[in-house]
């Protein structure tokens, strides 16, 4: 069993991939062209957006968008605690202060009320300027947009959703990738709409953007390539990957992404009340990027993992170390410390000790998402031993 299984995601999809691939070695147009223009424009209708700018990775659309934004030194970037390195990252290479914000317990997605204090404390403390949200909806869930976005408007500050692991869900009946001024999203193999390497896209309503980032992709371009307006970078999408997202989208809408909800509603009937599963608040629904239930602490969990591999089931901590943590963000805070009185984030460090993401892919058969039940169930009640 695997977490993600990719090879039986390609071996369902082989007859339609396999044209597809040829198809587009057989075209001698590799980079960018019309098989990406069409994707985008997919992409686009799907998310329910203007405009949709496909690159090179999530992390390089993140990057783009604050590329687009002049977002630099002397900026506060509010990004939660909780999350993949990328999103705080990006912030650190413009230059630009990420300011760390604890995350619900019961969402794992950005805490709005402890944002608010960290706007304040930004303000009071003055030297820094409020620039960009970036909120993150983590294992599929979208992140409480509309608070934060009350947030941004109220205090002048751009907001850049993260839809890394977002991509299908969706909130109040709007799809991730349109909850932010600018949404990104990856198509790392293994995230919910995945590719056969790195890739990513930018979506917003903003045309001004979009020119802007259409440019900035690619070396900051004007009429042509070799005409050249702003610095920009090398950041665009394969006519092969664009060619086997097109397969994955079909495979995608027409029964991965309820496959998903499905699994989890199973894993949730057979397993609330005994760990916390996740929550799916009203409003919302997820893309199940992962499935992440919270153990008691941390040695119930370090135990449970170690029965789950003892009886085949593979299982991923997500994520072990908070951002406040790692060293590379603590490098850079400590640099302008001047301007930064430390933040706490006790939810986010909490989390790291006790969550546990178990197996999630639409190919998942009923007798795995059995077998995955009764070994946690299983090693549950032998850690109560
Ligand atoms: C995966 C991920 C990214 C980065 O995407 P890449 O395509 O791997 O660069 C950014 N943010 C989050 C939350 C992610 O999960």
């Amino acid at each position: 069993m695997q977490l993600r299984d990719l090879k039986r995601q390609y071996e369902a999809l082989k007859p339609e991939m396999d044209v597809a691939l040829l198809s587009a070695v057989a075209s001698g147009n590799y980079i960018l062209g019309t098989v990406v223009e069409e994707l985008e424009q997919r992409l686009a209708g799907y998310v329910g957006v203007q405009h949709c700018i496909s690159c090179a990775s999530g992390t390089d659309a993140l990057a783009l968008a604050l590329m687009v934004w002049d977002v630099g030194e002397g900026d506060a970037v509010f990004v939660p605690d909780f999350t993949f390195f990328a999103t705080v990252e990006v912030v650190l290479q413009r230059g630009a202060m990420p300011v760390l914000v604890d995350v619900n317990p019961a969402t794992y997605n950005m805490d709005v009320q402890h944002l608010k204090q960290q706007i304040e404390r930004v303000q009071e403390e003055g030297c820094l300027r409020p620039r960009a949200i970036i909120a993150v909806d983590l294992f599929g869930l979208p992140a409480d947009m509309v608070a934060i976005r009350q947030q941004a408007r109220q205090h002048g500050m751009y907001l850049l959703e993260d839809a890394a692991q977002g991509f299908g869900g969706s909130l109040q009946g709007q799809r991730a990738g349109a909850l932010g001024d600018i949404s990104t999203t990856s198509f790392f193999p293994a995230k919910p709409l995945g590719c056969y390497g790195d890739g990513g896209a930018l979506f917003t309503d903003n045309k001004e953007w979009a020119d802007a980032l259409r440019s900035l992709r690619l070396h900051g371009k004007g009429s042509d390539k070799y005409h050249n307006v702003r610095v920009g970078t090398n950041s665009r999408l394969d006519a092969l990957q664009a060619a086997v997202l097109q397969v994955k989208m079909d495979a995608f809408e027409n029964g991965e992404l309820r496959h998903v909800n499905e699994i989890a509603q199973q894993y949730t009937d057979a397993l609330q009340g005994l760990v916390q599963c996740p929550q799916v608040p009203t409003g919302y629904s997820s893309s199940w990027a992962q499935y992440t239930i919270r153990l008691r602490n941390k040695e119930q969990r370090d135990t449970l993992q170690q029965y789950l591999q003892q009886c085949g089931v593979p299982s991923v901590v997500y994520y072990p170390v908070p951002m406040h943590e790692q060293p590379a963000v603590q490098a850079a805070l400590s640099e302008i410390s001047s301007c930064q009185s430390k933040s706490l984030c006790p939810v986010s460090a909490e989390l790291c000790g006790t969550v546990l993401s178990l197996p999630m892919h639409p190919y998942l058969t009923d007798e795995e998402v059995r077998q995955v039940i009764q070994a946690v169930l299983a090693g549950l009640s032998a850690s109560n031993k």
